[in-house]
């Protein structure tokens, strides 16, 4: 029998596009991580994105991580299920004042910026609306449009403590302002649900790729604004291509579908992602058999290249 842990650990897709290379890596070291320690692994689709979320994904990512030899060990949750649950913790906020609305556009945003900031997914939030409308009523019909609602970032820096990347000082007020938990349509953005719902399904550790460190910082203050335990973090550096460029959904990098569709054995995929991560395995492997082989101090520091050798030895390797 398996000892009793409190470690659960959880594996999150977005179903908004095929899993690729990138994905397994991350996913079978979050199974693993939390095997090695006995714990469990809950797996939740995170399919609130809904201009993103594309068709069939949500059964394309449950067939491809069930072919990588992931078990989960409860139903999958289904984030856009839940949304009364995630609606209360946005009413919670909008009740401890920790929120205020805002009818600003993506574009607005970016035109009330000086400067232009290369890289940044999302520009810094000036604070146009910050007291600008005394509810969202108002402010939707004072705007004549929909409104989303910001939640109010606490001036100062944090430090994110990380079981594997350094520790971070993050100033979320300095750095992306006030950010959205309530999108213009009403629906929980990302940073909140993944709050919401890592606390209600009992998460107690969350790995994944080192892209989502500034996000973390966010998620620290909802966590605190909302009295939720803070998870055990372990970001680790992502997969990149022979040009150091990271796999990618929208660039149609190599998919575990395809690898499948080829024939190959998913147990040298598995191998493949444990030899990366420091792990000593067979050539073949399942991902229940690699779990004990896991430990955190021997995964690597770099990025992992998953150069045209690898995939061509992987392509080789027919089930
Ligand atoms: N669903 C997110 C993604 O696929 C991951 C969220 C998380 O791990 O917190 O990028």
């Amino acid at each position: 029998m398996r000892r009793a842990s409190p470690v659960v650990g959880r594996l999150a897709p977005s179903p908004t596009g095929l899993l690729h290379l990138g994905h397994a890596r991350t996913f079978l070291c979050a199974f693993w991580s939390a095997r090695a320690a006995g714990g469990r692994v809950l797996l939740r689709m995170e399919d609130l994105d809904a201009p993103r979320v594309r068709p069939g994904m949500i059964d394309a990512a449950l067939r491809d991580l069930a072919w990588l030899g992931l078990e989960w060990d409860a139903a999958p949750l289904v984030q856009s299920h839940g949304l009364p649950r995630l609606q209360a913790a946005v009413a919670e906020l909008v009740r401890r004042g920790a929120t205020y609305p805002c009818v600003c556009s993506r574009a607005e945003v970016r035109r009330a910026l000086s400067a232009p900031q290369a890289g940044e997914v999302e520009p810094r939030y000036p604070g146009t609306c910050r007291e600008r409308f005394p509810s969202l009523e108002a402010a939707e019909r004072r705007a004549g449009r929909a409104a989303g609602l910001r939640f109010r970032v606490p001036d100062g820096e944090v430090e994110i403590r990380d079981a594997f990347a350094p520790p971070a000082r993050y100033d979320v007020a300095r750095d992306s302002g006030d950010f959205v938990v309530s999108k213009r349509d009403h629906t929980p953005a990302y940073q909140l649900a993944v709050v919401v719902d890592d606390a209600f399904q009992g998460v107690t550790e969350v790995l994944r790729g080192d892209d989502l460190l500034p996000s973390t910082a966010r998620q620290w203050h909802l966590q605190r604004a909302l009295g939720l335990p803070h998870p055990r973090w372990i970001h680790l550096p992502l997969v990149v291509d022979d040009a150091g460029r990271r796999f990618a959904k929208r660039a149609d990098d190599l998919s575990l579908a395809e690898l499948r569709a080829r024939g190959v054995d998913p147990r040298a995929v598995v191998a493949w992602a444990a030899r990366a991560s420091g792990m000593v395995v067979p050539e073949r492997v399942t991902a229940a058999q690699a779990s004990a082989a896991f430990a955190l101090e021997s995964v690597p520091r770099e990025p992992v290249r998953c150069d045209g050798q690898t995939l061509a030895r992987l392509f080789a390797a027919r089930g």
